[in-house]
């Protein structure tokens, strides 16, 4: 039989009428006027937003999947939104009906409107949201089913049923469980349609989403020690294989052995020939989850924590918290009590964390917690396992959903609290694509919607949030411009000042790089350091070693004519990498990815004698090496961590004390909590201090308070060692002083003169295109078009100027920025208007309070 969805789609639509005309005789005054609604369409290949009409009988509301007609075929889509007015370019007679609802209440009620709120607050369309929100092919994968319910059918009643239902009936009695998918039955029974309709009326029927997939079980290779081994006859590989097995407890998964060992898997199978081991498939759980799950106690508060969980506890609505703990201070410990009630009253939460490389510590501590009711929600995901994530939040059960800035839109019924972890992370705000939005606002957004409480986590509060629980005028700014906006605290503010058991923040040592060199030591460790390294070792103990930069060089340059190695795609200088030790090298830009072999030569003057500048994470590595053979170090950094599991793998090593020292980038500040972990060394912090951004000094001081705390976390104290060639920089001094509050004042004093956030709003227009010109005259244009309408709204514009980093991928980058101080009351211009401005060639971003200028 051929299918004529068009054709169906009438008769449909003209029995629905019909139904209506003689059930209540009142078809002539319920033509519908205002009966359309807008959905999303999700599938094959396809996204975006149509119009529909709904028959009478259907109740539709935000957040139901209903299935509607769509070219050929019927697909799923979920009701966005009610529509009253029709777009005037919309031509009536085309709009389709919907079909059907096959799940009401889906999504939250709440859900669309918080998306709306971004598009709005952020100059984005819609879709471009529902982008981030959504992952792609939600309803392509999720089946219509039909189930009987043989209870509700009264015996013998069939018989009078029309052809099509009694078709459908028989079909459905024919399985044992009396469910089919709604594809299936269509492709068996002459107008389905019509008969389910009728069924589904008489409630002898049921129309579902398939539920989410029970775990599908997923087998991978683990290894297994089974015999002790003669030494002679084992290579020293084979022999790591075998000792790193037996730390383990005799067994693990053979991806995690490969990482561990650095072997390829021929190494292992050798071993398992030669009967020292044995290789075999075992089950795993498809989400995300280590080997073993220990089970894990409430600590006893300190009392510092019971006051903030009991201020936490007691909030009912919305309320905003800023909970200002040192690192160390157990802050974790009161997200995971105050979690507990939440549960316990049927309702989820929600915790944001900055990045995945904290995730799998931190989830476990959750897991141990609270079992199986944690799910982890972040961009690495698999595509199935994301899927099967989001079908287990759309099941409504109470659960904890812990993921990066996206899971902010995890569709969670219920929602109970909301936390932000390490708040202050610039993580938090996505730079591209659009919408540019800040998980820290959408979550403040959220928690209105949902009427639950939000908690900001930091042992370094962003300045944003430091306002809020000390407005302004009762800062002591020392500058008369600052005036303030309100003065009551938008935020309670509630602070764990101490260390749990009291144990002492580590000291900070600054050392001058300058002196180092002028007293004779060349390397890159000062000879403080050098000791510490030292008496590492002697004391069984680990250290973290934190460098600013991957990769091995900043630049390459000649030593004969000065002559420096860019990138041919972007304004930038390649960074040298090594690939192996000894092996080959390669320059690549940190920009575009770009990379090229490491040239013998001086491309420009022949010379041969080129000079590696600056030092990054491999750099470190090697000195070590050279320096401290019997240290043995991991390098933890984007290179190292690409691959899936790496985190996790890199961390439990080191956990597992197979390392002496983990060296690495901006990950390290973050979430570590090892309790054998006492020296940390700043290698060069002069790389994050003198950044031209106006918030540079913010992070370095966060970053490397931050990592600082990394240290001391165990039964032994902690030290630190800041390695600069800026000792007297304020930044250094707040940090040697752990001193948040005089570090925060001084700096919102630079802020406030000059109307920058939190005491001013700015809006970043970034344009690119690979036409150098275009995009300047966009620019212009653009410039010259937004200058008549900024003025009454209270806003400055500064440029149009080039980026700080004019071309990057081949793309010249132009941007205007505008800037508003918080005593003029303004209202943004409609930005979105400027688009239909600037020429194809030319692409247009709107950053709403962009955290960088650069
Ligand atoms: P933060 O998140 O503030 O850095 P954590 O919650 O990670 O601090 O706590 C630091 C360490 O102290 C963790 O190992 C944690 O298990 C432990 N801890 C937290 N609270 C307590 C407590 N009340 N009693 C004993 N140990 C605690
Ligand atoms: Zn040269
Ligand atoms: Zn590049």
């Amino acid at each position: 039989m051929q299918f004529d969805p068009d054709r169906q789609l009438v008769s449909g639509t003209r029995s629905v009428l019909a139904d209506v005309a003689e059930s209540n005789g009142i078809y002539e005054a319920t033509v519908p006027t205002s009966r359309w609604v807008e959905v999303l369409v999700d599938c094959s290949g396809v996204q975006g937003l149509y119009t529909y009409q709904v028959p009478l009988n259907l109740s539709v509301h935000p957040g139901d999947i209903l299935t509607v007609p769509f070219g050929t075929q019927q697909v799923g889509a979920i009701a966005i939104r009610v529509v009253h007015q029709l777009p005037a370019d919309l031509d009536r007679s085309s709009i389709r009906w919907v079909e059907d609802i096959v799940s009401s209440g889906f999504f939250p009620p709440s859900y669309w409107a918080l998306l709306h709120q971004v598009a709005d607050y952020y100059c984005t369309s819609f879709m471009q949201v529902v982008r981030v929100a959504l992952p792609p092919g939600l309803l392509g994968r999720s089946q219509r089913r039909i189930r009987l319910k043989p209870e509700t059918i009264p015996p013998g009643a069939d018989v009078f049923l029309p052809a099509a239902a009694q078709h459908l009936l028989s079909c459905l009695r024919e399985q044992k469980q009396g469910d089919y998918t709604w594809h299936y039955l269509q492709r068996q029974v002459r107008n389905a349609n019509r008969g389910l309709r009728d069924l589904l009326a008489r409630g002898w029927v049921e129309s579902y989403l398939e539920p989410p997939a029970t775990i599908r079980p997923k087998q991978q290779q683990a290894v297994t020690l089974v015999a002790e081994p003669p030494l002679a006859s084992l290579s020293p590989r084979q022999q790591e294989i075998l000792d790193v097995l037996k730390r383990r407890g005799g067994d693990l998964w053979l991806q995690e052995l490969l990482q561990v060992c650095h072997v390829s898997s021929s190494v292992v199978k050798a071993l398992a020939q030669k009967g020292y081991v044995v290789i075999q498939p075992r089950e795993v759980l498809r989400f995300e989850a280590g080997l073993e799950m220990g089970s894990d106690r409430p600590k006893r508060l300190t009392s510092a924590q019971s006051t903030a969980l009991a201020t936490i506890t007691a909030l009912t609505g919305y309320s905003s918290v800023l909970l200002h703990g040192v690192t160390g201070s157990g802050k974790t410990e009161v997200y995971l009590q105050a979690i507990t009630p939440i549960l316990q009253q049927g309702k989820s939460a929600l915790v944001l964390v900055p990045e995945i490389g904290l995730t799998p510590q931190l989830t476990d501590r959750f897991r141990a917690r609270f079992g199986s009711n944690v799910r982890v929600y972040h961009s690495a995901l698999s595509d199935g396992e994301r899927y099967d994530t989001w079908r287990q939040m759309l099941s409504g059960t109470p659960q904890v959903v812990i993921g990066t800035r996206s899971a902010i839109f995890a569709p969670l019924h219920h929602l109970g609290l909301i936390i932000l972890d390490e708040e202050h992370d610039s993580s938090f705000k996505q730079d591209q694509p659009a919408p540019c939005y800040h998980a820290r606002m959408v979550a403040e957004w959220r928690a209105t919607l949902a009427q639950c409480p939000l908690v900001l986590g930091s042992a370094t509060p962003s300045l944003e949030s430091w306002i809020k629980v000390n407005p302004p005028d009762l800062v002591q700014t020392g500058n008369e411009q600052c005036v303030s906006e309100s003065t009551a605290p938008a935020a309670l503010y509630l602070s764990l000042p101490e260390r749990v058991q009291a144990r002492p923040m580590p000291p900070i040592q600054v050392v001058d790089m300058r002196q180092e060199l002028q007293q004779g030591n060349r390397s890159i460790f000062s000879r403080s350091l050098q000791l510490a390294l030292k008496q590492l070792k002697e004391r069984g103990q680990q250290g973290l070693l934190f460098i600013h930069r991957r990769g091995h060089s900043t630049f390459v340059s000649c030593r004969s004519c000065g002559y420096v190695v860019e990138c041919p795609n972007c304004d930038v200088s390649l960074s040298y990498h090594q690939i192996h030790s000894g092996g080959f090298d390669s320059l690549r830009c940190h920009y575009c990815g770009y990379s090229r072999s490491h040239p013998r030569q001086c491309p420009d003057c022949g010379s041969p004698y080129l000079k590696h500048f600056g030092s990054g994470t491999q750099r470190v590595m090697q000195e070590l090496a050279e320096q401290f053979p019997e240290l043995k170090s991991i390098r933890f950094d984007s290179d190292t961590t690409r691959t899936k599991g790496a985190h996790r793998t890199l961390l439990t090593q080191f956990a597992q004390g197979e390392a002496d020292l983990l060296v690495g980038t901006q990950m390290l500040t973050k979430g570590i909590d090892l309790p054998q972990v006492t020296l940390v060394g700043v290698v060069a912090a002069d790389g994050l201090l003198h950044l031209a951004d106006y918030r540079a000094s913010e992070r370095a001081f966060q970053t490397l308070l931050q990592v600082a705390g990394r240290s001391g976390r165990g039964e032994e104290p902690g030290q630190v060692i800041l390695q600069t060639y800026s000792p007297q920089h304020t930044v250094i001094q707040a940090v040697q002083q752990h001193d948040y509050q005089s570090f925060v004042e001084a700096e919102l004093d630079k802020r406030a003169a000059l109307s920058y956030p939190p005491y001013g709003q700015l809006v970043l227009i970034r344009l690119s295109s690979i036409n150098a010109d275009a995009v300047q005259q966009a620019a212009e244009q653009i410039a010259e078009r937004l200058r008549p309408t900024i003025d009454d709204a209270g806003y400055e514009l500064l440029g149009p100027a080039p980026a700080a980093v004019i071309r990057v991928s081949r793309r010249y980058r132009w941007q205007i920025l505008l800037k508003r101080s918080l005593q003029s009351p303004g209202k943004l211009p409609a930005l979105e208007s400027l688009r239909t401005v600037c020429p194809s060639s030319v692409s247009l971003t709107i950053d709403i309070d962009p955290l960088t200028l650069m």
